[in-house]
């Protein structure tokens, strides 16, 4: 195990009806709070109603930034810079799935600073300061509810670029699974093959000897496994709902579940250059890149890939060789994947070879991804071909 320092300054209000405390979350930060959210969702369901009464109930003035995109945009971060400037946002509150929690983050981080937003996602300009965000979560998958991430889309250049910060770690968040009751089935998919692969991005580590942080990650993805099935069936389900969110913000909270190891993130970075230009679901760009990352990662160390079979897939080894066993655990990922009618090609979006050079040549833009294997321009375009 490795040295570690960890902080993670979130307070999460979990459970059902929890939407009735926001009032009380909101009071101390001030009085005029920006509402961001997405296509309307929240308006559907009520979300949107109950905000506002929580909001009027400590008279707070309520500025609102709506029409988040998937895959938010910069376009979008922008606006939301200017209204906090002009209107003196005290605070914003995030309500939604984490397109929106990742734009707040980036207009939190962007109004404090003078120059470009983007410089952030390009390396460029490390966040120092930001508006206090709190958020409602809507969906669950990034964990970015508990995290200091945001992954931002600029169309103009066709890039999709990440930053993290502690600065921009929500205050407070609001985790009432009934809320994901409305979330529909391909969005519950994908958001059930994010939060597995935020545990692959740390369960696949060269870092020996963390045992605890293996069960971890090994317990969260038994977690999703047992429950996704249960809310595709019932999306009303309580529980299951209920334990996917507390896996999704668990997946993924500034690294709890894999303190002292070394993660990898290559998977992530791949996928951010199919979405960066064909525009689709994170979680379904995960579900095609990551058994196909697998594949051409595994011999780097194969025991980790054995436990997985054995630990998560509850595959037995019999007379199988390490390869058999470790090959029997990929594809287990796989046909799960496919099971819950998750795609597993690109021909899926009718992407073909047309821009697998940009891709590959833009996913290793600041040096080789990934650590269980580094992978050079050469290896992301293997792994895209392979996915085709
Ligand atoms: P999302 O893009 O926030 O939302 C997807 C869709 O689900 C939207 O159309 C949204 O509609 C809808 N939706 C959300 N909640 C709903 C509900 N309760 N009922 C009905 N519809 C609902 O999905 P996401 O997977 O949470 O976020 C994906 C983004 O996060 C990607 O850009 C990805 O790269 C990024 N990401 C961030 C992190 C991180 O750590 N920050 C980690 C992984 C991925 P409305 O717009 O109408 O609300
Ligand atoms: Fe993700």
């Amino acid at each position: 195990m490795n040295s570690f320092s960890f902080q993670n300054p979130t307070k999460i209000v979990f459970g059902q009806g929890t939407v009735g405390q926001l009032a009380n979350l909101v009071a101390p930060f001030g009085k005029t709070v920006l509402v961001v959210y997405g296509g309307g969702s929240i308006k559907r369901s009520g979300l949107y109603d109950q905000v506002i009464a929580q909001l009027n109930s400590i008279g707070a003035k309520v500025v609102e930034l709506s029409g988040i995109e998937p895959n938010p945009r910069l376009t979008s971060v922008n606006k939301g810079i200017e209204l906090c400037r002009s209107e003196k946002v005290d605070l914003i509150l995030a309500v939604g799935g984490g397109s929106v929690i990742d734009a707040a983050k980036a207009i939190a981080a962007g109004t404090k600073y003078e120059g470009d937003v983007w410089d952030f996602m390009m390396h460029k300009a490390e966040i120092k300061d930001a508006l206090p965000i709190g958020t409602i979560l809507t969906l669950s998958a990034t964990g970015s509810e508990m995290n200091g991430n945001a992954v931002i889309s600029n169309w103009e250049t066709k890039q999709k670029r990440a930053f993290g910060s502690l600065h921009v770690y929500p205050r407070f968040s609001i985790l009432d699974p009934t809320l994901t009751y409305t979330v529909p089935r391909d969005q519950t998919v994908n958001g059930v093959v994010d939060i597995m692969s935020h545990v692959f991005e740390q369960y696949f580590t060269l870092t020996e000897n963390a045992p605890l942080q293996e069960r971890l990650c090994e317990s969260v993805l038994l977690t999703v496994i047992e429950n996704a099935e249960k809310a595709l069936e019932n999306p009303n389900d309580y529980e299951a709902r209920a334990n996917l969110m507390l896996c999704g913000t668990m997946a993924l909270n500034g690294g709890l579940i894999s303190v002292g190891t070394q993660n990898d993130w290559a998977s992530h970075g791949i996928e951010h250059e199919i979405s960066a230009i064909y525009d689709i679901p994170h979680g379904a760009g995960l579900s095609i890149v990551f058994p196909n990352w697998m594949k051409h990662v595994y011999k780097e160390r194969i025991d980790r890939f054995t436990q997985y079979a054995e630990r998560v897939w509850g595959i037995e080894r019999g007379t199988k060789s390490d390869e058999e066993l470790a090959l029997a655990g990929i594809e287990a990922t796989r046909e799960f994947f496919t099971r819950i009618g998750a795609p597993s090609t690109l021909a899926y979006y009718d992407i073909d070879s047309e821009h697998l050079d940009v891709m590959s040549r833009e996913a290793v833009l600041f040096g080789p991804l990934g650590n269980f294997k580094k992978l050079h321009q050469e290896d992301v375009r293997q792994i895209l071909e392979n996915a085709l």
